[in-house]
């Protein structure tokens, strides 16, 4: 499952340099999967939010092959990391998607 970031964000910046996937970005900031990772994909994407900092779910894994916890939910002052119901995989998944972004 990925993690979301909901509207209760206070745009404080403390969890995007803590996701070892690159997957957190600022509002209006466009993503790509090459971004932090070995893929060689340039292409952006739309930003899911123009408010609020969130996470692009192709690119989270939910830190599996990095940390025990999700490390976004770990540093967030306002608990607003939370569990993606709308994005649920399993872990074999997860790491399938790890290998994927860092082959
Ligand atoms: S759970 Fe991990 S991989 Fe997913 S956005 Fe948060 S820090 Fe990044
Ligand atoms: S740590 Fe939490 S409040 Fe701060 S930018 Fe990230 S999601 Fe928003």
């Amino acid at each position: 499952m990925a993690i979301k970031i909901t509207d209760d964000c206070i745009n404080c910046e403390a969890c995007e340099p803590e996701c070892p996937n690159n997957a957190i970005y600022a509002p209006e900031e466009n993503w790509k999967f090459s971004d932090g990772t070995t893929m060689q994909d340039d292409d952006e994407h739309e930003a899911f939010s123009d408010e609020f900092f969130y996470i692009a779910t192709d690119k989270c894994t939910e830190c599996k092959g990095f940390n025990e916890e999700p490390a976004c939910a770990a540093v967030c002052p306002v608990d607003c990391c939370i569990q993606d119901e709308d994005n649920v995989e399993t872990e074999e998944e997860l790491l399938a998607k790890k290998d994927k972004l860092h082959a």
